[in-house]
């Protein structure tokens, strides 16, 4: 920020710098998004990778899209319509194979079958702990980070309820959660040779789908201060 009245520079147009600036906006502020490359969009971008074929060139799925945000930001006016597909993504493996992963898990796990009977079996398992798991985070996603230093009534609020919800959880989810969460190491349901990157969605196969990084545009606009009003 420079001066009195507060520039906001966002470093970044990615989905994340772009909705900030828009809160930013909002809010009466005049953000300015710095981008390097010629296209604003990061990871969300949308790219030709064929004449006539445009796609998102690396998120493949929307993730927990925020609906609050969306509709803070009234993207259906602006053109947003979330498609959900089955299977959600298939992975191709060099030796000519695939597995399609599919919405419903039983279904998933029989195409697993096909490399490794022990991953389809505990396929349906894995997906029902995520499951778990996310419900307990997703709070998080729109919640404002606690002052550490001196946490007001609210924030212990907050942690206390997390705690609640995290305790609720059944004894092996509770001890996957801490053990996924910190090493974002791989969940150990599958054989080397089985497509497991591809499972949780990343390239290299390291860490559970699940987590997800917080970020400022998560925040309610309602927390982002105003901007002083001009002279
Ligand atoms: C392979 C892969 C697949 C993924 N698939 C999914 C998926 O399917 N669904 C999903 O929800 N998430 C997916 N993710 C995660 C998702 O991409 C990130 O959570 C998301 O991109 C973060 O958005 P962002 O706006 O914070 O950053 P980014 O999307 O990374 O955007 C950052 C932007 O900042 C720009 N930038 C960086 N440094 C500078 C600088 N110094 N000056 C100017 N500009 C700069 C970059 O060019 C870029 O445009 C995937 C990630 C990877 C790596």
């Amino acid at each position: 920020m420079t001066g009195s009245a507060g520039r906001v520079v966002v470093v970044g147009g990615g989905h994340n710098g772009l909705v900030a600036a828009a809160y930013l906006a909002k809010a009466g502020h005049k953000p300015l998004v710095l981008e390097r490359r010629e296209v604003v969009g990061g990871a969300a971008v949308t790219e030709e990778i064929a004449p006539g074929f445009r796609v998102s060139a690396l998120a493949h799925t929307a993730g927990p899209f925020l609906p609050g945000v969306a509709k803070d930001l009234d993207l259906a006016r602006h053109g947003l319509e979330l498609l959900s597909a089955d299977p959600r993504l298939v992975a191709l493996s060099p030796d000519g194979r695939a597995a399609a992963f599919h919405t419903d898990a039983q279904k998933t796990a029989a195409e697993l079958a096909r490399f490794s009977e022990k991953d389809a079996a505990r396929y349906p398992e894995l997906v029902g702990s995520l499951g778990r798991i996310a419900a307990v985070l997703a709070p998080l996603l729109t919640s404002t980070p606690p002052a550490v230093d001196s946490p007001s009534l609210g924030d212990l609020l907050g942690l206390g309820k997390l705690g609640n919800a995290f305790r609720k959880l059944p004894k092996r989810d509770a001890h996957r959660l801490l053990r996924w969460g910190p090493i974002g190491s791989t969940p150990r349901c599958c054989a080397p040779s089985s497509p497991r990157a591809e499972s949780s969605g990343r390239s290299r196969g390291r860490g559970p789908p699940a987590r997800r990084p917080r970020s400022f545009s998560r925040r309610p606009a309602s927390r982002i201060p105003r901007a002083p009003p001009r002279t």
